[in-house]
Formats: structure tokens, sequence, C-alpha cells
């Protein structure tokens, strides 16, 4: 019986290019090294199906699985109040809280930070289709995850120092806080005056009422539910831009009603001064890193644009998750105040921070404005009887008030126009001033702020002060480039706090697979 020939797709174009029995073989090399070489053709185009092993697509030592494994750990009953399917209950099943967290720490650690992103992952990249095996998260339900379980997101923040905690990661000898400007969803001239809120409110809400009055016909076209729900959102942001100027009123934070403004699109953030000088619509997180493993120990999203307030409440932070205080705090210039010396002698924690050397400073302003040297404040005589000072010709300088400022306070006396004016050695004492008489400073230094200025001039507290930047902004630098977060996704001061929660535990669980996390198999082959 003959044998069945089956003709292969290429075999016949090889057939009647080339025969074994033609001609000698001196010939066939010379035609063989003629012809083209041949490749295997690639058909991005075609369709088909293939068996995939979902355990085999990412690799044994993979971050998803440290993510899986890790979130595993925790317990999330914190999540599960709002499920609505239970147990022999008919409906669709919700999708488990270790899957929804896993694939939110997941994609920020690759700078995912978009709920539509991460659904259109699902459907191609391996790593999200090991974490769901192989289906589709939609969009609407990462999103709502993200933000409205902020109890247990902060929870989870705790649980998760817990976790580094016992494993050593965390001691609390020395605690860096910083801040980091993120922008907020919101564009600079979104910003509106009280007036033009009130008035583009109102014009939002009759939209929103005429919409109200339209028929169910006009209204049940998809486009037409689409923009009645924008116009409500709208309206919400406007009315809430309202209740922001009546938050700045009752604070006395606003010195002028005309110049104020608040953002129409996020009401809650504030214009603040960017690393680059210049000023943008942000918020200002607070961050404090335990220097040990440089793990975030506290994270809080204030509006202030400065630090001065910011330490104690940082320190507070640390103690309420933690259960104590570090022994040792370490914080830029923004930080030193008076205030903060003190507080922190009075509570036990030791301040580090820049050196702060007034006089230097104010000697440096006499040479810039041409004062002599015998008409340095110095040489002007105080008279407390009188509470005044004496001029070296002999005028009086009344006090006039007080000023605080960062460590010091000071009282200010200043001498009459007339006296100065006309004084002969005026072009010496006070060659500038064209139209008061001369002021000086009489300056008080606390006991507190004075041991903080010796300390800070000692090289054992200059090195410890030297390790702040590195240690202080490496998670600023994780979450801005690597995670790519200097945008916030979200608006209003909640959410965007729960979305910095977010990055925050994210990079303390890659500390934790980077210093911690052993693949399996690993650890199998470790023991044997
Ligand atoms: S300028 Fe005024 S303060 Fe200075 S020496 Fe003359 S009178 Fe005194």
């Amino acid at each position: 019986m003959e044998s069945e020939q089956v003709m292969l797709p290429g075999l016949a174009w090889a057939q009647q290019s080339y025969s074994p029995t033609d001609g000698a073989a001196s010939d066939r090399d010379e035609e063989e090294s003629a012809a083209k070489p041949r490749y295997e053709a690639i058909d991005r185009e075609q369709l088909f199906w293939r068996t995939i092993n979902v355990e085999r697509l990412i690799a044994p030592d993979h971050a998803a699985r440290a993510i899986w494994e890790f979130v595993g750990k925790l317990d999330l009953s914190g999540y599960s109040g709002e499920v609505r399917a239970v147990e022999g209950k008919a409906g669709r099943p919700a999708w488990e809280p270790r899957l929804l967290i896993s694939l939110w720490v997941y994609a920020y650690g690759q700078g995912v930070g978009s709920a539509r992103a991460i659904e259109e992952l699902c459907e191609w990249d391996p790593a999200y289709q090991w974490l769901t095996g192989a289906s589709v998260v939609n969009a609407h339900t990462l999103s709502d995850f993200r933000v409205k379980h902020d109890a247990a997101l902060n929870g989870l923040f705790v649980q998760i120092l817990g976790v580094l905690s016992a494993d050593g990661l965390i001691t609390l000898e020395r605690v860096m806080q910083d801040g980091t400007k993120i922008r907020a969803s919101a564009a600079s001239d979104s910003f509106r005056s009280k007036e033009r809120v009130e008035r583009a409110l109102q014009q939002a809400q009759e939209q929103v009422e005429a919409v109200d009055e339209m028929s169910e016909e006009e209204t049940s076209r998809r486009a037409a539910k689409a923009r009645q729900r924008a116009q409500r959102e709208r309206e919400e942001r406007l009315g809430l831009a309202i209740e922001e100027f009546k938050k700045l009123e009752a604070e006395g934070s606003i010195k002028d009603k005309k110049k104020t403004r608040v953002s129409t699109s996020d009401p809650q953030a504030r214009v603040m001064k960017q690393p680059d000088g210049g000023f943008a619509p942000s918020y200002n997180v607070q961050v404090n890193t335990d220097a040990a493993n440089a793990v975030i120990v506290a994270v809080e999203v204030v509006q202030a644009g400065n630090d001065f307030e910011q330490l104690t409440a940082g320190l507070d932070r640390v103690e309420h998750n933690l259960g104590e205080t570090p022994a040792q705090v370490v914080a830029d210039g923004g930080y030193v105040s008076r205030d903060n010396i003190v507080e922190m002698k009075l509570s036990g924690v030791e301040f580090i921070g820049p050196q702060c050397d007034e006089a230097g400073k104010g000697q440096g302003s006499y040479e810039g404005r041409g004062v002599s040297p015998q008409y340095h404040s110095s040489q002007f005589v105080y008279e407390a009887a009188s509470d005044s000072y004496r001029c070296p010709q002999g005028k009086r300088l009344s006090y006039e008030g007080k000023e605080e400022r960062h460590t010091q306070v000071s009282y200010r006396y200043r001498a009459q126009r007339s006296d100065c004016q006309g004084c002969a050695v005026k072009s010496q004492c006070c060659p500038g001033n064209q139209v008061t008489g001369r002021s000086i400073h009489r300056s008080e230094e606390l006991a507190e702020v004075a041991e903080f200025r010796h300390k800070m001039q000692t090289e054992e507290a200059r090195k410890i002060y030297r390790q702040r930047a590195q240690i202080a902004e490496t998670p600023n630098l994780w979450i801005k480039a690597k995670f790519g977060l200097r945008q916030f996704s979200v608006r209003g001061l909640s959410k965007v706090g729960m979305e910095a929660l977010w990055a925050c535990l994210t990079y303390n669980i890659r500390v934790w697979i980077r210093l911690r996390w052993r693949p399996l198999g690993e650890v199998a082959t470790a023991a044997v």
C-alpha cells in the first residue's frame, strides 16, 4: 500500500526549486548560495485558542506573588461590611478585598494610578492575569474600592506597620519628618472669587432644575444622562467651594475678601510653592520615615503650605500607628520654630534640625545697609526703668511692638522721626531710612532654643542632620518618580489622603519584599 503524502506549506515551493536528482553537487552549491534565505513568517493578524497555565504566567520570584502573599497575612475583615453578595443567596459574587488590594498595590508599584488602566491590564498583562486568575475586574469596582473604605484603609496601613515592626524593620530610634507638595487635580485657572462661585452655583442649580423637569423620554438617552450627571457633579463641587470659603472665613485666614480665591475643580486644594520655585494647586503630604530601613511610619495630607505646625501632629500620628513616640526626630528648617523646640523638649523627643544663628544674619545685614559699627544696636543703651533705649547721640528710642519669628521673639524700639531725619550722623546710623526714626530690636532667646542652637553646633548633631536628606527624601522620590504620583487622580482632602495612603503602604510593602520576602522555591532550597 502506498503511503499518503501530505504537502506542507512551503514544501511545494521547495520541491519546485530544488530536486535531489538535479545536476552535480557543485551546481547545487552555486544555486543555494544564489537563493535568498527563508525565514519563519510572523502573522500578527491571526486569532487562535491556546491553553494557558495561569500559575506559570509569572516567574516564582515575581513581585505579584510577594504582594499576594503579604496581603494574605492581613486581617481584611474591615472591608467585608459592605459586601452584599453572601453565601446561600442568589447574585453575582463580589471580588475579594485581598485581590482588589493586591491589584492596587501592584499597580501603584508599576506607576499605574488609574482604575481604567488596571481594567485594561487585566486583559493581557501576565501579572494582572495571575492575580485575577485571568479574569477582568471592571474600573468602577476598582475606583470605588480605592476611596470608599477610609477607616479600613487606615487600619490596613497600621497592620502593615505591625508586620514590618514584628520583622524588625522599624526601631523608632530616629524618625525623619518631611513634607512634599503633590499637585491637585485642578488647573491653576480654576480659582475663582466667592462672588463668581456664587453666580456659577446659581447657574448650575438652574440647569439641574431644568434637567429635572425634562420628561423621562428626553432624559433616557445615554448622552443626556451623562450630561445630567456632569451638571450635578458641577453643582456639588461649586457647593463645596462655597463651604471652603466659609471655612477660610471661620479660620480667619481671609485677609482680603476680593482677592481670596478657591478652586472650582478641587475646592480643598491650595496654591502652594513648588520645588522649582513656581506655584500650583497642591496638597502638602507629611511623611514620617523611620531611619533604620526607611519605612514610612506615618502619613497625612494637609492643606497648609508651610511645615511649622506639622511636627507635633506628625509625631502624634507615629504614636497612634505604633503605640510609642520616637526617641529622636530629624526635620529641616521648615520645622524649626520656638514652639516646636519647646514642644519636643516637653515631650522628651530629641529634636535635630539645621543650625539657627540669627546673630550672624544680623551682622551681615548691617554691612548690607551701610551701618557703621559704632551705630550697631549693641552701641545703644537699654534703660529698664522706662523700657527704652538711648542712641549714641542721646536720643530716646521708645518701645513700639513685639515680633515673633521662627526661633526668636524680639521687641522693637524706635526713635522719633524728627530726631533722626535731622541728625548729623544719620548717614552712619540709618542711611537708607528716609521716612521714620531708627529702630533696633531687643531679642529674647528661650533656654530651650539656646540649648538647641548649641547642640546643633556639635559635630555629632550635624552628622545626624546630614543623614536627613537621603532617608527622608527616599520615600518621596519613590512615590513621585517610581510610582508616578506627581499629581493626585482624585479630588478632595479625604480622597487625596487615601490615595497618598495607598502609595505609602505600597512603598512599605515594597520595602518588605526587598528586605524580607523569599520566594517559596528559595525557602525550600535554603532549608535543604
Ligand atoms: S540717626 Fe537717630 S538714632 Fe541714629 S544717632 Fe542720630 S538720632 Fe540717634
